[in-house]
């Protein structure tokens, strides 16, 4: 798992101290050289065809985190060279995620779109150079004579057209004058190279596409593997950090840039990317789910996108905190999804306030307790956090308690609620259970009868005498109604990416992946709790209020992740019962 991490990080937890992971390495080793005048600068490039996902964090906190380590700078440059996929509306989120996650690129947001004119001015330049050329094959015929892996290339029957041929005919290109595909732009290269990628890639194409920003002013494109390298030396960057799919393209990016002698001559570095247990983290593919419906759109709160983990309840916090951890590394590996939820934890424990709420409810009748009296209790809010203080949470005659907590017949190692049996309620009093109260004809338990002892005010046991079950509870005249939705993995199998033959990812969906409990009664202190908030329902989890389908008087809860220790745990570090007015 974590190869390496930031200084920083190591020095704290005492282990590995000082060791950078090889980016930072190299990093560290071009700055005691004083190499590019003693700058850093970084980018984060994405394509706005789709929303950022995890594996995006680990590079904006990659291109990020070493440029502020640094005292360099971090660009935002949008991709968009691809306008038939690209739009507004993901250029919009990207911004809000990239911000969300806690970056700021200033006043550095760029667009490779931007740079169209200069792209066409560099373009121009390496035909001058007897570097490009105008080819009029067909997309099928170069794709043919590009030979295979085993076997050289061709070359193509235009690929010695004069400059001012190639010249002429670029022009025109950009003029309009041509169909879609009629003619491509190619580097002059080597149809030989034992590098597929060198042998003379296609620089533009033709492509009749309004561009979200560029409107209608270009029918060229320029290609990925022109339009970057150069995007990142008009930049001034020093260091271009990409995934490994990008190492076969490295040759290329070196060469435009030689070709054109760039007075900014950027370094790209290659990394592993993220791959992350149970789900996919492909754009296509994301995207995919989207459209057919497969998902409840971009930002489901099943899905691994910042925009989803975010709805979901994950702090960016714990992202960045997720991403320091993993490391960064040369070699692929799939990150077990746990390690994520993890630190969705370590965070939310520190920060969201406990409450009490009743997922699957069972009425509780105290028979001894008086009809129309109230009781408010003092509950903490984070054991974790003194200053959070508490909040008075009301008690009475008619509760709920968790349907699960109770058991007719216990088995064996059922410490809750039975008949005849004692337990704690939270915060409250001991109390016994004395009848079920059952539906004649279905079975169905209805209520249970029990009687409290008032010498157990606040939880606590009033003669030594121990129990062993805490139950949290819920007035019932008091609660909230909320409806709160439990997620699990969305995909069944570790790695939706390998497909045995035959099937599709999709065909691993797990179809359980949503359970949505209504009726669930919350305590009152969450009547007016605003979207976005984040709380422990304790035994439960964590759970965050959702942003879309909240109401005002019903809130909705995402499981943002289970609680890793139950009672059990806490109880050891915290007095039972708590503290009492
Ligand atoms: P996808 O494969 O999801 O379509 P992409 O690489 O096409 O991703 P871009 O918008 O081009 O998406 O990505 C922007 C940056 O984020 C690139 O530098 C890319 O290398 C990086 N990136 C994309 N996916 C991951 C990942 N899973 N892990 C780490 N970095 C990633
Ligand atoms: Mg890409």
């Amino acid at each position: 798992m974590a190869e390496s991490k930031a200084a920083s990080e190591q020095d704290d937890n005492g282990t590995d101290a000082g060791r950078l992971d090889f980016i930072r390495e190299i990093v560290a080793a071009d700055l005691a050289q004083n190499k590019n005048g003693g700058r850093v600068v970084t980018r984060f490039p994405p394509e706005p065809n789709g929303y950022l996902h995890i594996g995006h964090a680990k590079s904006i906190c990659l291109n990020f985190g070493i440029a502020e380590e640094n005292g360099g700078v971090c660009n935002l440059r949008f991709d968009d060279t691809n306008p038939a996929k690209e739009s507004v509306e993901y250029v919009d989120a990207i911004k809000e995620d990239v911000h969300w996650l806690g970056f700021d690129w200033q006043d550095r947001l760029f667009f490779a779109s931007d740079y169209f004119e200069r792209l066409y001015d560099s373009a121009v330049k390496l035909i001058e150079l007897g570097k490009a050329y105008v080819d009029s094959l067909s997309a099928e015929k170069i794709r043919e004579y590009r030979g295979t892996l085993k076997q050289a290339g061709r070359d193509s029957p235009y690929r010695n057209r004069s400059v001012t041929e190639n010249l002429d005919l670029f022009r025109r290109m950009r003029a309009g004058e041509f169909e879609d595909g009629a003619h491509v732009l190619r580097a002059k290269i080597d149809m030989a190279s034992p590098i597929v990628n060198m042998r003379d890639p296609t620089l533009y194409r033709i492509r009749r596409v309004t561009h979200h920003r560029t409107g209608d002013r270009w029918c060229i494109y320029p290609m990925y593997d022109f339009t970057h390298c150069l995007s990142d030396s008009f930049e001034g960057i020093t260091h271009s950090l990409c995934t490994l799919e990008f190492e076969n393209h490295r040759p290329l990016y070196d060469w435009v840039l030689d070709s054109l002698a760039t007075p900014c001559h950027p370094q790209q570095i290659e990394f592993a990317r993220l791959n992350l247990s149970y789900t996919v983290l492909s754009k296509r593919k994301l995207l995919e789910l989207v459209e057919g419906g497969f998902v409840d759109g971009w930002d489901d709160p099943r899905m691994p996108t910042i925009s989803a983990l975010r709805r979901r309840g994950y702090t960016p916090k714990s992202i960045r905190d997720f991403c320091e951890r993993i490391g960064v590394a040369k070699r692929d590996s799939l990150i077990d999804v746990t390690l994520l939820e993890n630190a969705a934890r370590d965070d939310l424990n520190r920060h969201a306030p406990r409450v009490m709420g009743v997922l699957d409810p069972l009425k509780v009748v105290l028979t001894n307790y008086p009809e129309d009296k109230t009781e408010y209790f003092d509950c903490i809010n984070n054991p974790e956090d003194e200053s959070a203080g508490t909040r008075e949470v009301p008690f009475s005659r008619e509760l709920y308690i968790e349907r699960e907590d109770f058991r007719e017949d216990p088995p064996k190692k059922f410490f809750r609620l039975a008949p005849g049996r004692e337990i704690r309620l939270r915060y409250a009093y001991f109390i016994t259970c004395n009848d079920v109260i059952k539906d004649e004809k279905t079975g169905e338990i209805l209520e249970l009868h029990c009687t409290y002892d008032p010498e157990s005010r606040g939880g606590s046991s009033p003669d030594g005498r121990r129990v062993k079950g805490t139950s949290h509870w819920v007035s019932k005249a008091h609660a909230i109604d909320a409806e709160v939705r439990l997620y699990d993995r969305l995909f069944l199998n570790e790695d939706p990416n390998q497909v045995e033959e035959g099937k599709d990812y999709k065909d691993y969906l797990n179809p359980d992946s949503l359970q949505v409990l209504e009726g669930c009664k919350v305590e009152p202190s969450l009547a007016r709790v605003l979207p976005g908030t984040r709380v422990q329902f304790e035994r439960k989890g964590y759970f965050c209020v959702d942003t879309k389908d909240s109401a005002p008087g019903k809130p909705v809860f995402n499981r943002t992740v289970s609680l890793r220790d139950t009672w059990a745990k806490m109880q050891k570090r915290n007095p039972p019962g708590g503290r009492t007015k």
